[in-house]
């Protein structure tokens, strides 16, 4: 190989896959964005992932690696393990599961035979696929029961979810979701879980960050074990970590992930992950997630004004479920148009919603990103007027191009004054 592969920017080597990235950066750039699992990554994280680290293959955990030359490696890999206990007060910490489905799977593999019970959120109430949902792995391999949220309040069933503890006596029971706008009363779920000798797992993926900034009470006294993302509000690369209170964990866990689901470490990603849980430790972090909820119940109260439902009435975190139907949209539809204007968010079912996509009355919406730029309270109420705006004046998935119009213009003059990467 010449000094060109090893040298060569993306640019000139591969100019077709250098387009799309830039045409993607510069998307980002120019949107707002409400997506409440995304957020925008520091320089730092982006650097560690397109690092040379990506080279070495290495299996096991630190100070016991099947492969030669693990030396260097293993210290980021201990730094990311002793950033991850100290951010959230835990005994025992695994930063290797490529992803938070990835996470789970390891506890369920931990714990689990194939037929065990397990309680959990249901999807349409907002719970995650691999929670149990029917398509995915933990929804085949395991008798899933689900509890929901009641219907008027939008707020888990804790009742509800009781007496299915009693009756199926689970194995494991899971709380978290990825379209929960409350807090979650972890000290009673434990108390459930408890009483039917259930392991108690939080995903905390979605408040992870949140969690991390003191802007959200932690789950890591009540729950057994703890799973969460390094990419929602912990604003990190795509990844997953395991932590646990009591240390007493770590032969089980550690096994399930590697050799047990996992083999050979992302090591980019490790070295990403120590940076955005460093970036978690600093003051600056903790005015941030406070801005994230603050921002939230402001985008949430602006829509109330304007005639939009949100679900549970407001929002404890970053994220909110808004019901469309008042502006006599779906879901669907209601995401389509305001990408004309360059906003971005989901569709999303909401409590009771049918099957069919196409019928689901909700969005979800999140600040996360938006506030990464900076943008406040005030930017949060222009936000909220733009998109009732926008969503009043449509016709199915037909927006009025005037309000667009005027939509893209102040989206411009936000992202303008809310820059964030240079091109
Ligand atoms: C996002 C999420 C995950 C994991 O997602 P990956 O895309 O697999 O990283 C797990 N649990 C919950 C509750 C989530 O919201």
């Amino acid at each position: 190989m010449d000094s060109l592969f090893f040298n060569q920017p993306i640019q000139q080597s591969d100019p077709a896959v250098a387009d799309i990235l830039q045409r993607e950066a510069k998307r980002q750039i120019d949107q707002i964005e409400l997506i409440a699992s995304e957020n925008i990554v520091s320089q730092a994280v982006m650097d560690a992932l397109g690092a040379k680290i990506t080279n070495k293959t290495v299996e096991g955990y630190v100070g016991n690696r099947f492969h030669g030359g693990a030396k260097i490696i293993d210290e980021v890999e201990q730094l990311a393990l002793d950033r991850a206990c100290e951010l959230y007060g835990a005994g025992y910490a695994n930063v290797q599961p490529h992803s938070g489905s990835q996470a789970n799977l390891a506890v369920f593999t931990a714990l689990l035979k194939p037929g065990d019970t397990v309680l959990s959120m249901s999807l349409a109430a907002g719970g995650h696929l691999s929670h149990g949902a029917p398509p995915n792995l933990s929804g085949k391999w395991f008798n899933v029961v689900s509890y929901g949220v009641h219907a008027d309040t939008g707020q888990i069933n804790y009742e509800e979810m009781e007496q299915l503890a009693k009756d199926h006596r689970p194995k494991l029971v899971i709380a978290g979701g990825s379209a929960y706008p409350r807090v979650i009363d972890f000290e009673r779920m434990a108390k459930i879980a408890k009483s039917v000798d259930a392991v108690f797992l939080v995903d905390m993926a979605h408040i992870a960050g949140l969690v991390a900034g003191g802007a959200h009470p932690s789950p890591i006294n009540h729950a057994d074990i703890v799973t969460c993302t390094t990419t929602k509000t912990l604003r990190g690369p795509r990844g997953g970590v395991i932590l646990t209170k009591d240390p007493a964990w770590k032969k089980k866990l550690n096994s399930a992930v590697f050799p047990g689901s996992q083999g050979s470490i992302h090591l980019n990603v490790i070295a990403a992950k120590a940076v955005c849980l460093g970036e978690a430790m600093r003051p600056e972090f903790k005015t941030w997630a406070h801005n994230v909820v603050d921002n939230a119940r402001t985008l949430a109260e602006v829509l109330i004004d304007r005639g939009i439902g949100i679900m549970s009435g407001g929002t404890d975190n970053h994220l909110m479920l808004a019901d469309v139907a008042p502006a006599g949209l779906t879901g669907d539809q209601a995401e389509k148009v305001i990408e004309h204007a360059g906003l971005t968010c989901n569709k999303n079912a909401l409590p009771g919603d049918p099957v069919s996509i196409k019928k689901w009355r909700g969005v979800r919406l999140g600040v996360s990103a938006a506030t990464t730029r900076g943008m406040g309270e005030a930017e949060m109420a222009k936000i909220g007027n733009l998109l009732a705006d926008i969503w009043f004046s449509a016709d199915g998935y037909e927006p009025d191009p005037a309000v667009i119009g005027k939509a893209q213009d102040v989206v411009a003059e936000l992202t303008a004054a809310f820059p964030t990467y240079n091109l």
